[in-house]
């Protein structure tokens, strides 16, 4: 199997989908691997390590994209301005794509279509069910770890106090108020993060178990007071979208400590719906000068009601950060944790050397988004209108 590892191209985008530990792995496993030339750089993992992994390093991506049986990379294809091509007209029928392909989003809604028509087996990872044995290949709860992480230590730097109780000469300083809002794999890896450097942390999230897993890390409860039918979904997995009324019976409960808080993490999601909306102006008016509001959930349109996607932003003297792709920030670790998701991946679907998908499969039903010339993926279907 010829796999290929191309340059990601998307502004910004550091991350690469192979470390020189799972080019090796594929290769000892009897793949050949392609790797684009500096492809690893945005990441710190550089040529000559790839190399010695057994990779052949390639400088032209055209070549990639035409020799490989597989490609893995970690943002959706897109249009390749140096080649003057988009990266799916650089590919050919029956090639697999391993990707973050988001093909329910409207906005990839197109690049789905053309994928399909290209012939193009789309496999996107961002579809890996959340059950024990496809743990490892959960590239999205890597990336959220890191945007939790991460997020946290843009916001401990945005504001202008100590963290932790301090005690000087000229008396004590306290520790700075934390508020972290959605407590799953993000909110509860900033949460960690804000405790370990001695903040006192207060956390939120409608889903009683989250909530218990919040406090198990330290921080105090503030309670939503929707109930537990309203909240969480009837397999018990997921938070539900609430209706206005409890959103707005569960911002007044908020109101307090958003009036003490030097730092509020938002990290409330509902899977496959926007962001609900637990910061309104108001209450951003009601926050300490110099705090701020960390808005992770922004790709999903924002927890706070005035975050401006993709910037940082002062208003009302409230710093507010919707910055995108915070993974990408910590670009040395998230390309690690994505790297060791994808292999492990492939390596599940690699049967004598070769992918073979078994449609029955819980983990390839759910990942499989194009092939054959059809889309199958049942929420882009939705999404599309088509089913
Ligand atoms: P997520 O990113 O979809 O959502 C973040 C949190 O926001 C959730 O805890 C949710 O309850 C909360 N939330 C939603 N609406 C809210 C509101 N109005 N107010 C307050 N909080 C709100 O969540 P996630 O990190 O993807 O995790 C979701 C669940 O899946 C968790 O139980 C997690 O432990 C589980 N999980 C399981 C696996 C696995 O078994 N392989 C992997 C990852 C996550």
């Amino acid at each position: 199997m010829i796999i290929g590892i191309p340059k990601e191209i998307m502004q910004g985008e550091k991350r690469v989908s192979a470390i020189p530990e799972t080019v090796k792995a594929m290769v000892d496993s009897g793949a050949k691997v392609l790797f684009e030339m500096e492809a690893g750089v945005g990441s710190h993992y550089m040529n000559e390590a790839y190399q010695e992994a057994g990779a052949v390093i390639v400088s032209d991506v055209e070549e990639i994209f035409a020799q490989a049986e597989v490609i893995l990379k970690v943002k959706e294809p897109q249009y390749n301005d140096a080649k003057n091509k988009h990266e799916l007209d650089m590919m050919h029928e029956g090639q697999y794509l391993i990707s973050f392909l988001h093909p329910a989003s409207p906005a990839n809604h197109q690049m789905v279509k053309h994928m399909a028509e290209r012939g193009i087996i789309g496999l996107t990872l961002d579809g890996i069910p959340r059950i024990s044995r496809a743990q490892a290949m959960d590239a999205l709860s890597s990336m959220s770890a890191c945007a939790g992480y991460k997020g946290m230590i843009m916001g401990i730097n945005d504001i202008s106090k100590f963290v932790p109780f301090v005690t000087s000469a000229v008396g004590r300083l306290k520790p700075a108020i934390v508020f972290v809002i959605g407590t799953g794999v993000a909110g509860l890896r900033a949460l960690s993060t804000a405790k370990g450097l001695g903040a006192t942390v207060y956390a939120s999230d409608i889903r009683p178990e989250a909530a218990k897993n919040a406090e198990s890390l330290g921080a105090i409860i503030v309670e939503t007071g929707v109930p537990h039918e309203i909240a969480v979904s009837p397999d018990g997995q997921h938070a539900n979208q609430l209706p206005e009324k409890w959103l707005t019976a569960e911002r007044e409960k908020f109101n307090d400590i958003i009036s003490k808080a030097d730092i509020i993490f938002c990290s409330a999601l509902i899977q496959g719906k926007v962001a609900p909306v637990l910061i309104t102006e108001e209450m951003v008016k009601m926050m300490q000068p110099g705090s701020c509001i960390v808005d992770i959930s922004i790709d999903q349109g924002g927890n706070c009601a005035i975050t401006t996607p993709g910037t940082v932003d002062v208003k009302h003297g409230i710093t507010i950060l919707g910055i995108k792709n915070i993974p990408g920030m910590l670009s040395t670790s998230s390309t690690f944790m994505f790297s060791k998701n994808i292999y492990n991946l492939l390596a599940y679907l690699t049967k004598n050397g070769n992918i073979k998908l078994d449609l029955s499969d819980e983990i390839v039903s759910s990942i499989l988004v194009t092939k054959d010339g059809k889309i199958h993926h049942e929420g882009t279907l939705e999404a599309m209108g088509l089913k």
